[in-house]
């Protein structure tokens, strides 16, 4: 058989992570199996439907590395299919017309509510007579249609995650509406039940790998495979994402859509890997891979059944582990955004020979993208405000004397490697008769204006491409012999 799979989102909202993540598993299982990768848009929800989020769907799944090898299918395109379909089931009488008023069913729920009975349509018009349908239709209703449900069938499927399941008939709720607002003689807007069975068998899908919320739709829609003389597919229900508190993940966490994450300055190669984690392991416990390699690996045994904790700290270490690795070409456009929305006039071509030095500095102390504005900001101006910890270090004895000498070394060296940098310090440090830890921590404060930041060798040489050094050393002279005075 042919693997065959798809991921089906409706675009009602930005590409959720939840949706990512079932897209990840279908890529894999597709990749593993040397099947195909499906992208259908269940656009049939017109009002709720808006173009910005199928944009926003496709970019995503770019964005995460998961190229689809057909579509995008649009279900608002293919409703002529659906509503034939309908139609087909309407003549062999396995669906029918319901003509009952949103108050008249609310009323059947609340008597079944009352006899503490599960509220469920109690199937009363499967056999109108042409006379009541005359007279329904002559009062303007509109109808449903609804797809007889046998209440003694017993439902069983073997899922590819949660094994054997079963349902019975009498559980799912009467019988179901497939399609919604049909005037006289129309079959009206077919619903998401219906067309998904339709456009699943239609593009020979061989597995339908969702998310486990759709678990109690499966039994209907093997009814309407059946129904329909369709081949059933196979089915893998995957474990939901919940947040620390072992509820849903849902808008209340605050993030929800891979947008939300890719903000936060999560890496797309990062967050696609923590997402093969949510849920699924390696078999012998690999956490870092790429999503071919984890490809090679994937298998639906090793899917859980419980639901896949999102683990913020967990996320942070995969991404930093992409963040170290990445060389600096590929980071510093990565890092760019972060550091222009900070306001740092950086220009990725102009400034790119003391740019290239800092983003390969800050790599190995990324954690997040956005991890790289504080650690630009040493570089973003010419002079710094000095902390008070640097001043205090800075009208230590001597170090006005020692900066001084640096300043006057600076007149005839150039600072253009990490040695050149050494040179200074040695020469300087042996000649005033300090001590090369003060040295080092007097350098510091004057050329990062604080005790702590990122290797001070290193900015040295990128302060000194950019015609900072000089300006910074003097300003700190000034302040240590303002103390000396
Ligand atoms: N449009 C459905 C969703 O976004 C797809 C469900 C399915 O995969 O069958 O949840």
């Amino acid at each position: 058989m042919s693997v065959r799979v798809r991921i089906a989102p409706s675009p009602t909202g930005n590409l959720h992570i939840g949706t990512a993540r079932t897209a990840v598993f279908n890529w894999l299982f597709a990749r593993a199996q040397g099947g195909k990768f499906l992208l259908r848009i269940e656009d049939t929800d017109l009002e709720r439907s808006k173009p910005e989020f199928t944009e926003n769907i496709l970019d995503g799944l770019k964005w995460l590395g998961m190229e689809w090898d057909e579509g995008p299918f649009y279900q608002s395109q293919r409703m002529e299919m659906y509503r034939e379909k309908i139609q087909e089931l309407l003549d062999k009488g396995s669906a029918y017309r319901a003509y009952e008023t949103p108050d008249e069913l609310n009323e059947m729920r609340q008597k079944q509510q009352a006899r503490k009975e599960a509220p469920r349509y109690n199937n009363q018009h499967r056999k109108l007579t042409d006379e009541q349908i005359e007279v329904f239709e002559a009062e303007g209703r509109q109808a449903v249609i609804r797809f007889k449900i046998d209440d003694e069938r017993e439902i069983k499927w073997n899922d590819l995650v949660r094994g054997h399941v079963s349902w019975k008939g009498q559980d799912l709720g009467g019988d179901m509406v497939v399609a919604r607002a049909a005037s006289k003689g129309d079959v009206g807007q077919p619903l998401y039940n219906f067309v998904v069975v339709v456009d699943d068998a239609d593009m020979a899908i061989s597995h339908v790998i969702r998310g486990e919320d759709h678990v109690g739709n499966t039994p209907k829609q093997i009814l309407l495979y059946e129904a329909m003389g369709m081949k059933v597919p196979e089915f893998a229900h995957t474990p939901l994402i919940l947040n620390e508190s072992g509820a849903k993940l849902s808008k209340r966490d605050g993030v929800t859509s891979v947008d939300d994450f890719k903000q936060m300055g999560f890496t797309a190669a990062g967050l696609v890997n923590y997402m093969t984690l949510l849920g699924w392991s390696a078999p012998d416990a690999q956490e870092l891979f790429t999503l071919e390699e984890a490809a090679k690996l994937f298998t639906f045994d090793r899917v859980n059944k419980a639901g896949a904790k999102f683990d913020w700290d967990k996320l942070d270490w995969v991404n930093s582990q992409y963040l170290h690795e990445q060389p600096a070409d590929e980071l510093l456009p990565m890092l760019m955004p972060y550091w222009n929305e900070a306001g740092y006039s950086f220009d990725e071509t102009a400034d790119k020979d003391w740019l290239m030095p800092l983003t390969a500095m800050v790599a190995p102390s990324l954690t997040r993208l956005k991890d790289c504005v504080e650690l630009g900001h040493f570089f973003a101006t010419p002079t710094l405000e000095f902390s008070d910890k640097a001043k205090e270090q800075l009208r230590g004895e001597g170090v006005a004397d020692a900066m001084q000498a640096v300043v006057e070394a600076l007149k005839d060296s150039q600072i253009n490697e990490p040695d050149d940098a050494k040179g200074v310090i040695n020469r300087v440090t042996k000649a005033q008769g300090v001590k090369k830890g003060l040295m080092m921590r007097s350098l510091r404060a004057a050329l990062m204006g604080d005790m702590q930041g990122p290797d001070l060798v290193e900015s040295w040489v990128i302060l000194h491409k950019r015609g900072f050094d000089q300006q910074r050393l003097e300003k700190a002279v000034e302040i240590a012999k303002a103390q000396s005075l």
